[in-house]
């Protein structure tokens, strides 16, 4: 298959090269080629594993990967996805996304990049750098997943003072090719001295300077499979279609979920939880597609006020009005949200984390104006790393996975810097 750009200026490219780049030469992003996905293929599989294969597969036919894709597969889906039930007696279930090592939906698509990259690189090629600039979840899951992975080194910059003290710790654990840059400002900054490291040609051929975030095709692709392997377990034990709702901030998740439910898995309605950040909801609602600034909430990582796979959004459904017929989004507050968290645990016993509780809001609402079908909410984080939220609501500590309590345990460190490029360049430097 090959892989054409969302702005239609750049040529076609194999999947290693849509991998290797992150963004197109001409600024758009990469998706497959229309025809490609004209037939859907899924036919199911019985595990995680097993359906990414199958799923997959056609994207990586006749690449320079295809014979790698049931080991990349393989080393980076080492934990499950499961779906577990809100409650007694009712149809509303949770997608368990964060058991991997940091304990987010974002250890799937990183560490499965991750494995790609590695599959790519030629021997006594130099050491690549990856930069990513996070306000939380993904520094670490990149950082995890290229950690003491030979060949590459991750620069990891997050805003100094505006992530909580256990993503904090999170994201300053690694060491050995793991840096950690405490800049002094904003995530804005961050992502700006990266822009113009990645954008200064020079500095990026000198030190093999590589991105990995959101807009990568490398992170799309797997995280089709949980929703695509959720669907198609409960279709095989209910025999109807599970409709998803999906806590959304750069749309990456959300947009994954609408390729598999195109690509034939049995996934009914796909409904869009964002928080006080509009955008979507705004735009759903019939007004102009606008971008906003952003908005600080209790669930920090869905603070996007332009999301960045919404160009992905209008190329699966390039007609607008057809578009707003197949997703439906909503906004909902910090209020809702907080009442959400507490009372899922009053009713259920279930603690959930701020960004799930936006989506457990949404179908609880949809509940409330009579849906009696089985939805399923992505809980695409542990409520143990957002504690400083949760434990007031709960009025409880929340249990700590053991992956998180190792991180916890390691020591951690980072550089603090200034938002300088020239400082910047003389860390990158070395
Ligand atoms: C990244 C993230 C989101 C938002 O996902 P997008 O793909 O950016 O829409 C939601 N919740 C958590 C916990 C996240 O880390």
């Amino acid at each position: 298959m090959k892989f054409i750009s969302t702005r239609g200026q750049a040529p076609a490219a194999s999947l290693s090269q849509a991998l290797s780049a992150g963004l197109a030469p001409d600024g758009g992003l990469y998706v497959p080629e229309r025809q490609s996905l004209a037939t859907p293929w899924f036919s199911g599989g019985a595990s995680l594993v097993q359906v990414a294969e199958t799923l997959l597969a056609p994207f990586f036919a006749g690449d320079a990967l295809d014979s790698r894709l049931s080991d990349i597969v393989r080393r980076a889906f080492t934990f499950e996805a499961p779906l577990t039930r809100v409650g007694r007696g009712t149809d509303t279930h949770l997608l368990e996304l964060f058991h991997g090592p940091t304990a987010a939906f974002k250890d799937f698509g990183a560490r499965f990049l991750a494995e790609c990259l590695s599959a790519l690189r030629q021997p006594g090629q130099g050491v690549t750098t990856i930069l990513v600039a996070t306000s939380g979840d993904t520094g670490a899951a990149v950082a995890s997943a290229f950690h003491r992975r030979p060949g590459f080194r991750v620069v990891i910059l997050y805003p100094h003072g505006r992530v909580s003290p256990r993503q904090a710790h999170g994201l300053e654990c690694f060491g050995d090719n793991v840096s950690t840059l405490r800049i002094s400002g904003t995530f804005d900054d961050c992502q700006a001295l990266v822009k113009r490291a990645l954008g200064d040609a020079t500095l990026a051929s000198e030190l093999r300077l590589s991105s990995a975030n959101s807009i990568s095709l490398g992170r799309l692709l797997p995280q089709m499979t949980y929703f695509a392997n959720a669907a198609h377990q409960f279709h095989q034990s209910n025999q109807r279609p599970l409709n998803l709702c999906v806590p959304t901030g750069n749309l990456g998740n959300a947009l994954a979920a609408l390729l598999a439910r195109q690509l034939g898995a049995p996934i009914g309605d796909v409904v869009l939880a964002s928080n006080a950040n509009r955008v979507l909801p705004d735009f759903f609602a019939g007004q102009p597609y606008r971008a906003a600034p952003t908005v600080a909430t209790v669930a920090n990582a869905m603070d996007v006020g332009a999301p960045s796979n919404f160009e992905r959004l209008q190329w699966l459904y390039p007609d607008e009005r057809d578009l707003r017929q197949r997703v439906r989004a909503f906004s909902v507050s910090d209020v809702e949200i907080r009442a959400t968290v507490r009372h899922t645990f009053e009713t259920h016993g279930v603690v959930v984390c701020p960004h799930t509780a936006t989506g457990v809001h949404v179908v609880n609402q949809l509940r409330a104006a009579g849906d009696t079908r089985p939805w399923a909410v992505a809980a695409t984080a542990h409520p143990a790393k957002f504690e400083t939220v949760v434990e007031p609501l709960i009025g409880r500590p929340v249990e700590v996975p053991a992956v998180l309590a190792a991180a916890l345990a390691r020591p951690a460190s980072a550089q603090h810097l200034a938002p300088d490029f020239a400082q910047f360049v003389r860390v990158l430097r070395g």
